[in-house]
């Protein structure tokens, strides 16, 4: 057992002046900084860049008076390798006061041998560094414990996952969590639930406005099966890596799984990648058949569908104050009555392939917001209503959601579980856009994200990889830095951001639109400005490259590639394209090499 001094605390009236103060008189820099979501507090931790002990400094919102030398404000916090063993010691020792388990991590206050009660500022903090970090303020809560700790005594909205929880922005359900919590709702999150027992799906208790329920970052049955139908073993979501906690068709286990075991529910909203591609009536190529839209197997109420954080906000607020939900784009529903455009119904395209080819195409050439019209789909004697999809975020929009604060790491509960695989790849990457306009016949993007490429500013994502300087465990590389397609990063097509996207032509297929100008500029740019940061010594592009728009920037195009070739590979290139057969490249609409 050994302890090693973590930090001291220090509570301070003015942030801002204590930083320039530290700074100035001590040479002493901020490393990281937490702040509650509510905004009540603030927590920076100083580092000499030397030794590995900080200096904490904690800003209290409520506090409006100048301390008087800290006013009893003080600990001094010790990391151990051996918790229990440390904490049978002091208990032996007599000398623990104080107990909690808060965030999954165990600490202590113990007194010093000048006595609790006479000399309070002498506490001590000590953490179990094998389940977590002292105060891992970021993640969202998981447990009751948390809960209780925040102050809360139930929470608004609960989300269930088919992943386990990674803190990430990489991670949709971690992204709609903070969101709402920034809106200030009270939220939880609920992983990878058991099916057969209650105990995991309420250890949260009933939410008091929705259950938000999503198969996970990858479709249920994508995640479990390979293209040739045989279970994989492993999952890169799940702690440990064995595919062992994501049921099939998970978005309909778990609405199953509520409704069974809460009574009376609040309404369930689907959301995610598998709800939102099964949104309306498809082919299933799992069983072979013609499938109803998600929402009336998983008998859900509402089904976000996109990338949900638009609408999600605007839900949340519309159950909360008891107005009006079915006008709010990227919504799907349930009627009796039929509204807006109707597609064959469920029971034609089950009987005929040109009723389904007629259904997809009107379903497509109403994805665009711009100019979308709502679309109806009778299932029987009810309707499945789909409203026009959420606007295409804008860039404050992206950097709103990307700058909360995320801990880029799975939740101490679920890490207590295991390794988890993802957190390989996601934990130092940056997500630079969203949307792709390839449109690819065999991706699912387009109809997900949309056809709009949605960008973050450079200074949002400079100030995620100046973050990562600052975690103990960054090596200084950047394992990507990219979207669906790395390189549609800084431009778009004028004519479809301000009409919408063209309906009777595809921006680059059979050939790239002439209205199209690509512009690698500003992905150059980044490059350079990460490349120049203290810290940071490489920046790798592991998403995929399409190399047709390097061709068609004939000002920046050789200039990117020749950078992407000598700075930003990590093993291999990944092209867009990596097959050659003609017949297959056209069949995706992907033009033949060469052309
Ligand atoms: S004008 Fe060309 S690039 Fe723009 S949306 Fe239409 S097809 Fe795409």
């Amino acid at each position: 057992m050994k302890f090693t001094i973590d930090h001291f605390n220090i509570n301070v009236l003015d942030l801002d002046k204590s930083l320039a103060f530290y700074d100035k008189a001590l040479g002493l820099k901020e490393a990281r900084r937490k702040k509650a979501y509510d905004g009540s507090f603030i927590i920076v931790y100083l580092e000499d860049g030397i030794s590995t002990n900080k200096l904490e400094l904690t800003w209290l919102k409520s506090r409006t008076t100048p301390y008087d030398l800290g006013d009893e404000e003080f600990h001094i916090a010790f990391k151990t390798n051996d918790f229990d063993v440390a904490h049978a010691h002091h208990k032996q020792m007599g000398c623990i006061c104080y107990e909690t388990r808060r965030w999954a991590s165990i600490s202590s206050v113990i007194r010093t041998d000048t006595g609790w009660k006479s000399y309070p500022t002498d506490e001590c903090l000590f953490s179990d560094t094998s389940s977590g970090t002292l105060t891992s303020l970021m993640f969202i809560p998981t447990t009751m414990a948390e809960v209780t700790a925040l102050g809360w005594d139930r929470l608004d909205i609960v989300l269930v996952t088919g992943d386990t929880y990674i803190d990430s922005p990489f991670m949709g359900v971690s992204l709609i969590g903070k969101i709402l919590l920034k809106d200030g709702f009270r939220v939880g999150i609920i992983a990878q639930p058991a099916l057969d027992t209650p105990e995991d799906i309420l250890r949260l208790g009933t939410p008091a406005l929705f259950w938000g329920v999503t198969g996970g970052a990858v479709d249920s049955m994508v995640a479990n099966y390979t293209p040739l139908k045989k279970r994989r073993k492993t999952d890169d979501y799940t702690p440990g890596y064995v595919n062992n906690r994501r049921p099939d068709r998970a978005v309909i286990a778990y609405a199953n799984l509520i409704r069974r075991f809460c009574k009376p529910t609040p309404p369930i909203v689907l959301g995610g990648i598998e709800a939102s591609l099964r949104r309306t009536a498809h082919y299933d190529f799992w069983s072979n058949k013609i499938r109803r839209s998600i929402l009336f197997d998983a008998k859900g109420d509402f089904l976000v569908f996109g990338m949900g954080h638009i609408p999600i906000r605007l839900l949340a607020k519309a159950l909360k104050n008891k107005k009006t939900i079915e006008d709010i784009a990227g919504i799907a529903y349930i009627a009796q009555t039929k509204k807006g455009l109707a597609l064959p119904s469920f029971e034609t395209i089950t009987k005929s392939q040109k009723a389904y080819v007629q259904a997809f195409h009107t379903f497509y050439q109403n994805t665009d917001p711009l100019t979308a019209q709502g679309l109806c789909q009778a299932h029987n004697d009810r309707y499945l209503i789909l409203n026009p999809p959420a606007p295409a975020s804008t860039t404050p929009d992206m950097d709103e959601i990307h700058d909360l604060a995320y801990e880029h790491d799975v939740h101490p509960f679920y890490k207590a579980m295991g390794p988890v695989r993802a957190l390989d790849t996601i934990r130092f990457a940056i997500p630079t856009h969203y949307g792709c306009y390839g449109e690819c016949r065999f991706c699912a993007i387009t109809i997900h994200q949309g056809r709009t490429v949605q960008c973050r500013s450079m200074d949002s994502i400079v100030r995620q990889a100046k973050q990562f300087t600052t975690y103990p465990d960054f090596k200084g590389n950047i394992m990507d830095l990219g979207g669906p397609t790395a390189n549609m990063y800084g431009f778009e097509c004028q004519k479809k951001i301000t009409k919408g996207a063209c309906q009777d032509k595809g921006c680059l297929f059979p050939v790239p639109c002439s209205a199209l100008r690509p512009n690698h500029s500003q992905y150059l740019d980044l490059l350079k400005r990460l490349g120049g940061l203290a810290g940071i010594k490489k920046v790798f592009i592991t998403s995929g490259i399409r190399y047709d728009l390097i061709l068609k920037d004939k000002r920046h195009g050789m200039a990117f590639l020749e950078k992407l070739v000598k700075d930003h590979v990590s093993g291999q290139l990944k092209s867009h394209r990596n097959i050659v057969s003609h017949m297959f490249l056209t069949t995706w609409a992907n033009r033949p090499w060469m052309t």
